[in-house]
């Protein structure tokens, strides 16, 4: 590598007037942004980001579910480009750094290049991925699951948020689908910049993650059927409570979590009583279970504690208990070359860090299953995301932003 892109660093500033200028896109009186995918403010941001694209001479391609594309040419064209990137849309109460960051900092990369009249080896490109927050259409991470073909573009297409509208018809009223087919932008490997979302870097002090891997999840559907009976003649001995047991459930969803603590989390998110009245033992509910570990053999233990739990509290309190496994995602493994990359990137640069396990899952993790993919991590005030008080400094961005690039320039190479 040359000297200059050695000591290269990028615009500070200039990444973040770009962080607060498109935080106006959807901008809440609380500070936060809602900006739901394929609305108008998504098209608001998505024609910023593309106009900021041209600015910066990158060839824009855009796919059939939306996912913009933002290609730098590179001396060997005969090579597929490092990919760069994240997400603009928003939760509906969301922050202006959750996906933001990783997308305006890979346009922030190329910006830096150009004024250093840097070329790489091989093309760069950076991204804008459909989608990643789930909070409209589902599933979450909609567009890099349809792009390693864990879904079809067809049935993405027809996904309909609570209003009916299909991922087709918002696509179309916002004019972002695209031409270019799922899955033909090809990539040597991809790097995801993102806020922590949780607090482990903060209580370190620490200012860059490098991510290793990601938990696996384990979602089930619950239902319990009792026995529906009044809440003033039914003696204590013969009830038989849904609401009593899930109780019982939710103990052991936490103790069985807690057990492989801090290698594995557990959720009762959701639980609705069917028909609930005051004075009605409750007969029948409905929950959801959410547990994660970026350990298979744990989701496996995990899983079969809580299989057991469940059929002996059925049992005892003569009530029954189905638990269906309707997702279960393996854990990611980033590619070892590409995570010693971001470490090295990391460390020449002086940042502290450590190896870090990525408890929300990312369009990285996706990609991770058919290129080499990583991850890079700066610190967000509390560990808080998904909330309008989301906050990261300029200097934790600014020092993720650095690692991100020169992870790229090491994966592209500088021609000489
Ligand atoms: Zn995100």
């Amino acid at each position: 590598m040359t000297k200059i892109a050695s000591n290269l660093q990028i615009d500070s500033a200039r990444l973040w007037d770009s962080i607060h200028e498109t935080a106006k896109f959807g901008a809440t009186a609380k500070g936060g942004v809602r900006r739901l995918t394929l609305g108008p403010e998504d098209k608001q941001v998505r024609d910023w980001f593309r106009r900021a694209c041209e600015a910066a001479g990158l060839e824009v391609h855009v796919d059939a579910l939306g996912s913009m594309f933002g290609l730098r040419r590179g001396r060997d064209m005969s090579k597929p480009p490092v990919g760069l990137g994240s997400h603009l849309d928003t939760q509906p109460t969301g922050g202006k750094f959750d996906g933001v960051l990783g997308t305006l900092a890979a346009l922030e990369v190329v910006r830096t290049l150009n004024d250093a009249g840097i070329e790489t080896e091989t093309p760069i490109c950076i991204v804008n991925w459909t989608n990643e927050e789930g909070s409209r259409f589902a599933p979450a991470m909609m567009a890099s699951a349809a792009y390693v073909g864990d879904f079809t573009t067809a049935d993405i297409l027809s996904r309909k948020d609570t209003d009916g509208v299909t991922v087709a018809e918002a696509l179309d009223t916002i004019g972002y689908g695209g031409e270019s087919p799922v899955g033909t932008q090809k990539f040597s490997g991809f790097v995801e910049l993102h806020i922590e979302q949780g607090p482990i870097l903060e209580a370190e002090g620490k200012t860059i993650g490098v991510v290793d891997s990601g938990q696996g999840v384990l979602w089930y559907d619950g239902r319990i059927t009792g026995f529906e009976s009044h809440a003033g003649s039914t003696p204590m001995p013969l009830r038989r409570d849904a609401l009593a047991t899930l109780a019982e459930i939710v103990l052991a969803v936490e103790s069985i979590a807690s057990k492989q603590a801090p290698s594995a989390v557990g959720t009762i998110g959701e639980a609705a009583i069917a028909n609930p009245s005051r004075n009605v033992i409750p007969g029948e509910i409905v929950f959801t279970v959410d547990c994660r570990s970026a350990d298979a053999a744990i989701m496996d233990a995990i899983d079969k504690e809580l299989r057991a739990a469940a059929a002996a509290i059925s049992a005892r309190r003569k009530v029954e208990v189905a638990l269906d496994l309707v997702w279960r995602k393996a854990p990611t493994r980033f590619d070892p070359k590409l995570v010693d990359a971001v470490e090295h990137a990391a460390t020449a640069l002086g940042y502290s860090h450590r190896r870090i396990t990525s408890g929300a899952g990312h369009d990285a993790c996706n990609l991770n299953t058919v290129m080499p993919a990583a991850m890079v991590f700066v610190p967000c005030k509390d560990g808080v995301s998904h909330n309008e008080l989301e906050d990261a400094t300029q200097a934790d961005c600014t020092a993720g932003a650095n690692v991100l690039m020169h992870t790229v320039l090491a994966l592209a190479g500088v021609a000489s």
